[in-house]
């Protein structure tokens, strides 16, 4: 297949869902780590467990329930959302997290519909794409609010279970309130998981921040960034057929890969 016919070819995705942290910005920025020692301090100080034993509990709450929120209610302790979110999300050092302009080059180049798709609140959401400078470059959020709805009017612990990704239960409400054809749809995360889980939906599924794939991981990408590289497809055609935006399409991807080779 010649250059030509390539660029003629529509783009196999409609829609482009991106999981938010460790996704959209690197694992080492201090939030991952900051956020871990809250939610042992929110073990420590509400709970009283052993300072030794916060983190291992942490860990063992993530892998069983999807969050420590998740595992603490399942288990019986009624905390509310909120109360949890502000806690653990509250007080993180958002000003670690710069303004990356070539992410919101890349995502403008991006034609399609964006989506976030985040285990985190709201605030937390709002918080971090602000930080990033790529808000108004995304057309919908779906968090924490989107797939618990209930939740605060829960009058018992196990009354509404936390639903959150990997659970399917929770991928489906997603798509719902997305309303995206899987099979059209690109799903970009960097939790292993999660992407067996959007395989399982029938979505196509990047794993970011890894070199090597994942079961039900269609791609692997180190960073987010790198994302015409590794899926040029994204840019193909145009979502009109027109010649017109063929070529600004391209041309927009060669800008995208300027950059990028710039930036690397
Ligand atoms: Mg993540």
């Amino acid at each position: 297949m010649d250059s030509c016919s390539m660029s003629v070819r529509a783009s196999p995705f409609d829609c482009l869902i991106f999981d938010l942290d460790d996704t959209l910005y690197p694992t080492n920025t201090g939030i991952g780590e900051a956020l871990k020692k809250n939610i042992d301090l929110f073990l420590i100080e509400k709970f009283g467990f052993p300072e030794n034993k916060a983190s291992s509990l942490r860990v063992e709450l993530f892998k069983k329930y999807g969050s420590s929120l998740a595992g603490l209610r399942a288990l019986g302790h009624d905390i509310s959302a909120e109360e949890y979110h502000g806690f653990v999300h509250g007080r993180l050092p958002y000003d670690l997290i710069k303004p990356d302009i070539q992410l919101r080059n890349l995502l403008l180049s991006i034609k399609q519909r964006k989506i976030i798709f985040t285990n985190s609140d709201l605030i937390h959401a709002m918080k971090v794409l602000d930080r990033l400078g790529v808000k108004d470059c995304f057309e919908q959020i779906i968090c924490f609010e989107t797939m618990n709805p209930n939740l605060p009017n829960s009058t018992r612990p196990d009354e509404f279970p936390v639903l959150l990704k990997p659970s399917l239960d929770a991928m489906k409400i997603a798509l719902d309130a997305a309303n995206v054809d899987p099979c059209r749809s690109l799903f970009l995360d960097d939790n292993a998981r999660n992407i067996a889980a959007g395989k399982a939906m029938g979505l196509h599924t990047v794993l970011v921040g890894k070199t090597v794939k994942t079961e039900g991981a269609d791609y692997a990408l180190e960073v987010v960034n790198n994302l015409a590289q590794v899926i040029p497809e994204i840019w193909l055609g145009g979502m009109d057929g027109g010649d017109q935006r063929i070529t600004r399409t391209k041309s927009e991807l060669e800008a995208v890969l300027t950059t990028a080779a710039v930036g690397a």
